[in-house]
């Protein structure tokens, strides 16, 4: 059995139990992210009330995972923390490294061969400390973690930002560095500061051409990429039911896009259905024994205000799909007002190639539905007008849409199956075209959109929208064409319209695969030998950073003014840089490379005080530090939105940045850069960012007196010798703080 039935058994033997000493404690009725997360607390006996948004906690996940581009720095780190196994079920995925190109036949095998040092690695390491391992085209990591670990009232961590996944069968799933997922690995405690609540409640039930993905596009547009730190959202309501688990797994997914902590859905018919169809009827049982507290009590959906720090209402029988973008997942659209706007924002008309697939939106439903609209093309006379790539979530997806017809509806209508990984979501896209730089339009059924993740191209627009729609815009070629109202004209010159999609949310003659991909760790870890070559270029041991030496920063370079968005992608970029995460010196290369100068609106260009020239970011720091200086990085708000890769922290760390300071951070990244020993820090008066000038010299003082709740202070120093001085803010806690001291995280875990 690939998952630990005893340790399920075990958890629901006391869950309810859990959930009720909380109750009484609280003296109110609970929430379902409140229940599952009293009943994960890391140690019970410290059952206080914690004041949401501000407490830190610590919790006791039941298991991790990890896909391989942040296994690798992740597994690094845990082989130094002198464990002999995993302390929590684990598991690594391999989808991250597989470049899409030709299709599945060709490109899997190639990623085997690219890649095979890295994947021998990972399969070694897991081997060795008992965690599982799922080979390269075994899946997506969400989308086996759904399939088969998942379950209601669970808690995980995953290395991965969409790890909310999950939420979609019940579960509190969150995306965390790699440090985090060795602390839970190890044992240890896992921190999180209590997240706050924002109340969804679902009315009504969706029709047409809207598909689970648009109540999420839409809340997108609501919450933006911001809207949701420090948050967890819980849906409710009596729409929640009409929904299957994939499409509420599609919807809890996309909530890393408005920064949510997790999302989270209240168990029900449609999550026992696919417990079921997984193979997995003996968790439903346990699940439907504890049903009352897989959902929020019954007061809370009577006074929801009483229970959410924010409401927010959306009513499924009125939602019309929507189209997210371009550069970012905000930007929504209702497909009744897309072509106005694409017009009017002057986005290239023509769309060029429809991509379906990722964790977010490859279930059996979303083929299906997907099938339903590409069998038109041949039923009305239709000729399609662009491209489509399919990128299947998992063996066990591809192999029973293909059992069912709905891959070779996909594949006459042109579409390329790739393999069953990330693919063009990640940057691993050889695209195909015939000018790279050429302004063009692509729609993707993925979840992230920003500026050249998906072809390195800048000038690729990538918008977001279900995976239905996404085919319709490919038969249609015109990101002005809205399948709801318009029609198309067939090859014999008459206009026809598509039908809305259907589909089953759930294959009628079950799930069927051959191999899905799984390897078991070996009984006897000990004998497993784990080889890093030492002229590697793709993996490195890794070094402790050095403590802190005691002192207050003075006088550090400024590296770089970053101005508008910088996501990890800007921070630490995907596509051909994935093959180094397993290598920190190699990967440091491409600190900040996509963050825009704020001084000169340029990329990868900043001031290099030691040489009066204009230089690379990562080859400025490596001079600062090769003279023994640090250095500090200025930036606007969300810094470190998107992904949870913690290169993004480890790269400047490295590199010897030692303070970003901010206007605001995203969690997941502001984290990181705690556990790897670098100090985050926000402006207390965010206008004091426009003081900042390119040839500053900033000092950070009140080291010493480090301590929760007390600001410190910036000098800038000014090349024209004035100097200026403001309060800077901080969230470290004490256990942060004696990170920040000893260097990193783990140093103080080893001490
Ligand atoms: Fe892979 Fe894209 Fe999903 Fe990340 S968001 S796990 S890159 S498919």
């Amino acid at each position: 059995m690939i998952y630990d039935m005893e340790m399920l058994k075990t958890f629901y033997a006391s869950y309810a139990e859990k959930v009720g000493k909380a109750r009484k404690k609280l003296g109110r009725a609970m929430t379902l992210a409140e229940k599952i997360l009293y009943a994960h607390l890391y140690d019970e006996h410290t059952m206080a009330p914690f004041r949401r948004g501000e407490e830190y906690v610590n919790f006791r996940p039941d298991r991790v995972a990890m896909q391989d581009a942040t296994a690798q720095m992740a597994l690094l780190q845990f082989m130094n923390a002198g464990k002999s196994v995993s302390a929590v079920p684990a598991t690594v995925h391999c989808d991250h490294l597989i470049q899409a190109y030709k299709g599945v036949e060709e490109d899997l095998p190639s990623a085997c061969t690219t890649n095979k040092e890295v994947y021998d690695f990972l399969k070694s390491v897991a081997s060795k400390y008992g965690i599982g391992f799922w080979k390269p085209g075994a899946g997506i990591i969400h989308q086996v973690v759904l399939e088969n670990y998942a379950f209601p009232g669970g808690m995980m961590v995953g290395t991965d930002s969409h790890t909310p996944n999950a939420g979609g069968l019940g579960m509190i799933a969150i995306g965390v560095g790699g440090a985090d997922a060795v602390d839970v690995m190890t044992g240890m405690e896992w921190e999180l500061k209590m997240p706050k609540l924002i109340g969804v409640k679902l009315t009504g039930k969706l029709n047409g051409w809207a598909s689970p993905k648009d109540v999420i596009l839409k809340l997108a547009g609501i919450l933006t990429v911001k809207g949701g730190t420090n948050a967890i959202i819980e849906y409710f309501g009596e729409g929640t039911h009409s929904l299957s688990a994939t499409g509420k797994a599609t919807i809890c997914n996309m909530g890393a896009e408005v920064g949510a902590t997790t999302s989270v859905f209240p168990y029900d018919e449609e999550m026992k259905r696919y417990l079921c169809a997984t193979g997995r009827e003996e968790i439903a049982s346990l699940a439907e024994a504890n049903a009352a507290d897989l959902q929020a009590d019954a007061e809370v959906a009577q006074a929801p205000e009483k229970y959410y720090d924010r409401l927010i209402e959306i009513d499924l029988s009125a939602l019309e799909p929507y189209v997210n973008g371009p550069f970012t997942p905000d930007a929504a659209c209702p497909i009744s007002e897309f072509a106005a706007r694409v017009k009017k924002e002057g986005f290239p008309q023509k769309m060029e190639v429809g991509l379906i697939g990722s964790c977010t939106n490859s279930s059996y439903q979303d083929l299906s539905r997907a099938a339903s609209v590409a069998r038109q093309v041949k039923a009305k006379g239709l000729k399609m007008q662009a491209s489509l790539i399919i990128n299947p979530g998992s063996e066990q997806v591809y192999c029973t849409a293909q059992r069912d017809g709905m891959i070779e509806d996909l594949k006459s209508i042109g579409g390329v199956v790739m393999t069953n990984a990330c693919g063009p979501c990640i940057g691993q896209w050889k695209r195909v075209t015939d000018d790279p730089l050429r302004a063009n339009s692509i729609v993707t059924s993925f979840n992230r959109n920003f500026a050249k993740r998906a072809d390195g191209n800048p000038n690729t627009h990538a918008f977001i929208a279900s995976p239905e729609m996404a085919v319709a815009f490919a038969i249609a070629g015109d990101l002005c064409f809205n399948p709801l109202t318009d029609t198309l004209t067939n090859e014999k010159g008459e206009a026809v319209k598509l039908d809305p999609p259907t589909g089953e949310t759930l294959p009628l003659k079950g799930f069927t695969v051959d191999d899905n991909g799984y390897v078991a760790p070996s009984a006897d870890g000990g004998k497993v030998e784990v080889t890093i070559q030492p002229d590697s270029q793709r993996l490195q041991k890794l070094e402790p950073f050095a403590p802190w030496n005691g002192e207050d920063f003075l006088e550090l370079p400024l590296l770089i003014k970053t101005q508008g968005k910088c996501t990890t992608d800007h921070i630490s970029m995907a596509g051909p840089w994935l093959r180094f995460r397993g290598h920190l010196e190699n990967i440091s290369d491409n600190m900040l490379m996509g963050a825009v100068n704020a001084f000169n609106g340029k990329t990868n260009c900043v001031w290099n005080q030691l040489t009066g020239e204009y230089e690379a970011v990562s080859a400025v720091a490596k001079q600062y530090k090769v003279k023994g200086m640090g250095s500090i990085v200025v930036a606007e708000e969300n810094y470190g939105e998107g992904s949870s890769r913690e290169h993004a922290a480890m790269e400047p760390r490295f590199l010897n940045v030692r303070v970003i300071l901010a206007k605001s951070f995203a969690r997941i990244h502001e984290t990181n850069l705690k556990k790897q020993g670098m100090l985050a820090l926000t402006f207390a008066n965010k206008d004091d960012y426009d003081k900042v000038r390119e040839r500053d010299r900033i000092s950070i003082l009140g080291l010493q007196h480090f301590a929760p709740g007390h600001p410190l202070y910036a000098v800038l120093t000014h090349d024209d010798g004035t100097t200026e001085t403001f309060e800077v803010l901080h969230t470290y806690n004490e256990m942060q703080i004696n990170w920040f001291k000893a260097g990193s995280a783990l140093n103080t875990f080893k001490k």
